[in-house]
């Protein structure tokens, strides 16, 4: 658009519209060029000496060419530059609102701050609670498992009511994915129990292990389980949510179908987002945590170097800006297996349930979590292997 005093054509950014404070009715568009304030009525002229310029300048002619225009552009009479003010106003300090209206208002793509705090914070503020015994405010256990050429990576995490999480335990089961190897120790923590300081003992209640890798072998494994007891997931970066529902997979042999399973889509680019404001959080004055912090015990510093081993960087692709996570530490093997644990923590409930049902999960109600005298009875053996539900592969 031309501006209507000194003729610069530029595009129109929302951070250019300036109001008197509180007072959006006031918005008009600051010139980038001449500092001069563009009134709302302008846009009549404007429209009629704008052009479309390209955004990159050098593009193949086999490429598919978008446009891209945001809110501030509504001709006259229509959407005004007052309303988009007001807008903002009502919605900035909410982050699911301001969300609304980077998309809808901005026509942009909303980022989590795809940026991990430095690992060193995370090392320093390690708490001395011991590996895989359980704090008291534990409701359930996942376990999220990497798996590579020669080993399985996994963390057991242990999520409470309010969404905090504590690590309880990361181990590496050595031996070569491909031939069985680390396959029968993992199936045994996938029997494992873990103690919590109340008495009450809990099982995983899902495991999920990637699939990128070596998928027949995991495949085999998770069909040795219950089929919502030790699940295949299969990262996908657009997803804009934690989980989608399963697809059914068969799964084949030799060429020939043997059966089928569950493949779980998993929001990889939107967990890595989340996780990463998870850790950014600090305990209050007090030393309470908020909702959602992660607590770790004392592991070795190339565990959070490689939990925070990722960033979100920005990308034009094709005209538009993509984000997207880039490796800065080769060994990112903690950030996946939480990725996974976390995706579990969804399909047991974590974001859809109540805080009092979470509670009930682990036998907790709100009321006596954090004491020592309620000695709920222990979780009886194994569920029965269900057959023909929804989730049966
Ligand atoms: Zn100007």
């Amino acid at each position: 658009m031309p501006c209507p005093y000194c003729g610069a054509l530029q595009s129109l950014v929302f951070s250019q519209l300036k109001w008197d404070e509180g007072r959006p009715e006031t918005a008009r568009y600051i010139c980038a060029h001449c500092g001069a304030a563009v009134e709302e009525r302008h846009k009549i002229e404007m429209f009629e000496r704008g052009v479309w310029m390209p955004s990159v300048p050098e593009r193949s002619n086999d490429e598919v060419i978008g446009f891209h225009l945001n809110s501030l552009y509504s001709p006259y009479g229509w959407h005004s530059w007052a309303e988009i003010a007001s807008e903002f106003l009502k919605a900035k300090n909410d982050t699911s609102k301001l969300k609304v209206f980077v998309n809808t208002t901005l026509g942009e793509a909303w980022a989590e701050r795809g940026e991990a705090p430095p690992y060193k914070n995370l090392y320093n503020r390690r708490e001395s609670y011991r590996l895989n015994e359980l704090q008291n405010d534990v409701c359930f256990i996942t376990v999220g498992v990497d798996v590579q050429r020669d080993r399985l990576e996994l963390e057991v995490v242990g999520w409470c009511a309010d969404k905090r999480s504590y690590s309880i335990d990361y181990r590496v089961l050595e031996g070569d994915t491909a031939s069985g190897g680390g396959w029968d120790k993992l199936a045994a923590v996938v029997g494992e129990r873990w103690l919590r300081s109340d008495g009450m003992e809990l099982p995983v209640k899902i495991m999920a292990i990637d699939t990128g890798y070596n998928t027949t072998h995991v495949y085999d494994f998770c069909r040795r389980f219950d089929a919502l007891r030790v699940i295949p997931v299969k990262g996908m970066d657009s997803l804009g949510m934690a989980v989608s529902p399963p697809k059914t997979v068969d799964v084949t042999k030799a060429g020939k179908k043997v059966g089928k399973l569950r493949l779980w889509s998993v929001g990889v680019s939107f967990l890595k987002g989340e996780l990463y404001s998870a850790l950014r959080l600090e305990k209050d004055d007090k030393g309470v945590p908020p909702p959602n912090y992660c607590h770790f015990p004392e592991y070795d510093e190339h565990f959070f170097r490689g939990l925070t081993a990722e960033e979100q960087v920005k990308k034009i692709v094709r005209g538009y800006p993509r984000y997207m996570w880039v490796k800065k530490y080769e060994r990112n093997e903690p950030l996946d297996c939480r990725i996974y644990a976390r995706t579990a923590a969804a399909i047991v409930g974590l974001d859809r349930l109540k805080p009092e049902k979470l509670a009930a999960l682990g036998g907790l109600s709100q009321s006596t979590r954090s004491r020592d005298n309620s000695t709920p009875s222990a979780p009886r053996g194994e569920r029965k292997r269900r057959r023909g539900g929804f989730w049966d592969s």
